[in-house]
């Protein structure tokens, strides 16, 4: 299943949207670990805006945000436990030839609607960073948060309106150019919910609470994820 993460920038889109995110961290909100690769070379201080941009953004929905960066090779090590609470970012220069043209990334879900794997574009983040004018790292942080929604959101999490809309357009870009390009609540509560569910998983795996991890989840196969559909 394919959805087109696009913008258009003529249209003017008027939308009703109410207010977004905005929550207050505490010590009870789920954390997210997020690994990136990044073998599209993007610059560090570009590469380390960018986090910056998509931590505000996932802040905003309540969610504390942990990143790594591995090298390529780390990132096919299968040595680390499973960890269903880590996501998995590899930005690659462009899309696959299969993919839509106007496509940022892809998300890989398996066929419970959850993913830990997703493909960013960077080629595609930077026409869009030269064509509105915004910041390249602002720009492809606001690209990285809308993935990750994807991941934690599951199938079908495309809304008519902020980070999770699929065109992103007139509204988008002004929204994103002041960082109120956000989740809304009702999304942010999800993520939050599933990333606790996630987060318990794990603890059950790493024998946290009392039991230890079956033999066949101790290993991850980083370099095949288990999907079954793909989001744009
Ligand atoms: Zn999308």
């Amino acid at each position: 299943m394919l959805r087109m993460c696009t913008a258009f920038f003529l249209a003017v889109v008027s939308s009703a949207i109410s207010a977004f995110g905005g929550a207050n961290l505490t010590t009870n909100n789920p954390q997210v670990i997020v690994s990136v690769t990044n073998d599209a070379g993007v610059p560090v201080a570009e590469l380390h805006r960018a986090e910056l941009n998509a931590e505000t953004i996932l802040h905003s929905a309540g969610l504390h945000v942990s990143w790594e960066t591995r090298r390529a090779h780390e990132a096919s090590d299968p040595s680390a436990y499973d960890n269903p609470g880590e996501l998995f970012l590899r930005i690659i220069a462009g899309p696959i030839p299969s993919m839509g043209s106007s496509a940022f990334g892809i998300s890989f879900l398996s066929t419970d609607g959850s993913g830990r794997y997703a493909d960013i574009f960077y080629r595609r983040a930077l026409q869009l960073h030269k064509d509105w004018g915004g910041s390249l790292g602002d720009t492809l942080g606001a690209v990285i948060a809308h993935e990750i929604g994807h991941l934690l959101l599951g199938s079908n999490s495309h809304a008519p309106f902020g980070i999770m809309r699929a065109h992103w357009e007139g509204e988008e870009l002004r929204r994103l150019a002041r960082g109120a390009l956000l989740f809304t609540p009702e999304q942010a509560a999800r993520m939050q919910l599933g990333l606790r569910n996630r987060n318990a998983a794990r603890k059950i795996m790493m024998g946290e609470l009392g039991g230890t991890p079956p033999p066949g989840q101790r290993q991850l196969p980083r370099t095949q994820p288990r999907a079954t559909s793909v989001f744009e």
